[in-house]
């Protein structure tokens, strides 16, 4: 069994949000295709993967390095003989052959991608949904049927306001939402504070409604945003500073009484380990929320669960970012605390099949071979362009 082609297409997923931090006005992915010499029922099974939104697709990582190490290995180094299915873990290795350590910027996107691809391969092989076969090698058998999700919105937009935004809410609730998460750092103190007790107020519960600053504060703003914060009881505050500034993250998780949540642009497993090391977080109060399609992947992603293992966190507290079927497949497969949706935005990519509606908060997998693009019509559309 060998792998004959790969491809691979950037595409837009412009929009005109902004966070904290960056505009979405030209926004990109990576879409890969792998396509093998396995057939069944008549034809080659392919392995599809993406990377999250929030970095550019990395398409030079792709074309110059990644994809021609796998088209040039020994086929059968990247076969797992005892299963007779690919082997993701070798394929990482061969992948990251003369890569130097540290600096993962685009390269942890770029073997993301193509690590998402081959999960899809390998389980589609074993004709398994993704979740099903993560149970049955790394969890004794146990997964969830159905996993915790947010809606992650109420993004900065032009001349949307207080009332666009509780129209924004009232839409995630009626589709089933029950926790939400909105933006902060966008716009002054005073107009956030606006901004989130409205939201409370609709949602008329703490502790369902979430804040997300991406990385924008220093130290003092990110002190009194907190302290502004701890009397409203949200979900979580999340990344106050920057992803990489460690004692400032432990700074303000002293002395936050709302939980802190951070991750996401933390790509690898050093940076991963660095903020359990430095970053002052609570086992039992904070969310970690590393992104299996953007640091590197999961075989990089278990192994930051063996770490946080060792230094006695539960995998209940990982709500990976990302806000796709991968994530999701991962969370029941490995029994995450949940995972991140955000409803209509990041199209095609974002969002679960077509056959999952959220219901009270919580989402079901289906039980189709892979990560179920094909279950997704406008994500299997872009598939079936890319493969014409
Ligand atoms: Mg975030």
């Amino acid at each position: 069994m060998k792998i004959v082609e790969i491809r691979d297409a950037v595409i837009p997923i412009a929009s005109d949000i902004r966070n904290a931090y960056i505009s979405f006005s030209r926004m990109t992915v990576s879409a890969v295709a792998v396509v093998s010499d396995v057939e069944r029922r008549g034809r080659p099974l392919v392995g599809f993967g993406f990377h999250s939104n929030g970095r550019y697709a990395p398409q030079g990582v792709l074309r110059d390095r990644l994809i021609p190490r796998l088209l040039g290995a020994d086929a059968k180094r990247l076969v797992d003989r005892d299963r007779e299915n690919f082997d993701p873990f070798a394929a990482w290795h061969v992948m990251m052959s003369d890569e130097k350590p540290g600096g993962h910027g685009e390269r942890a996107v770029a073997v993301g991608a193509l690590g998402m691809a081959l999960w899809d391969l390998a389980a589609k092989v074993e004709e398994k949904p993704l979740y099903g076969l993560l149970a049955e090698r790394f969890n004794e058998g146990l997964a969830d049927d159905s996993v915790w999700t947010y809606a992650a919105g109420g993004y900065y937009y032009p001349g949307k306001g207080i009332e666009g935004l509780l129209e924004e809410i009232r839409g995630y609730i009626s589709e089933g939402y029950e926790a939400i998460k909105i933006k902060i750092g966008g716009a002054s103190l005073a107009e956030d504070l606006e901004r989130i007790d409205a939201v409370l107020e609709l949602i008329g519960e703490q502790r369902r409604l979430a804040v997300d600053a991406n990385g924008r504060f220093d130290r003092d703003v990110a002190l009194q945003y907190a302290e502004a914060l701890d009397e409203r009881e949200l979900l979580w505050f999340e990344e106050p500073g920057d992803p990489l500034d460690y004692k400032l993250n432990a700074q303000v998780a002293r002395a936050s009484r709302t939980p802190i949540a951070t991750g996401e642009n933390l790509l690898s497993f050093q940076d991963a380990r660095n903020l359990i090391r430095y970053g002052g977080l609570e086992r039992d109060r904070d969310y970690l929320q590393f992104d299996p399609a953007l640091s590197y992947g999961l075989v990089e992603y278990m192994r930051i669960l063996e770490m946080l293992e060792e230094n006695g966190w539960s995998r209940r507290r990982c709500v990976p970012h990302g806000g796709h079927q991968f994530a999701l497949h991962i969370a029941a497969g490995l029994g995450l605390g949940g995972n991140e949706s955000y409803p209509g935005i990041f199209q095609p990519f974002g969002g679960f099949a077509d056959n999952t509606p959220v219901e009270k908060g919580r989402v079901r997998l289906p039980d189709a071979p892979g990560v179920g693009v094909e279950l997704k019509a406008p994500l299997m559309d872009v598939y079936r362009k890319l493969l014409a």
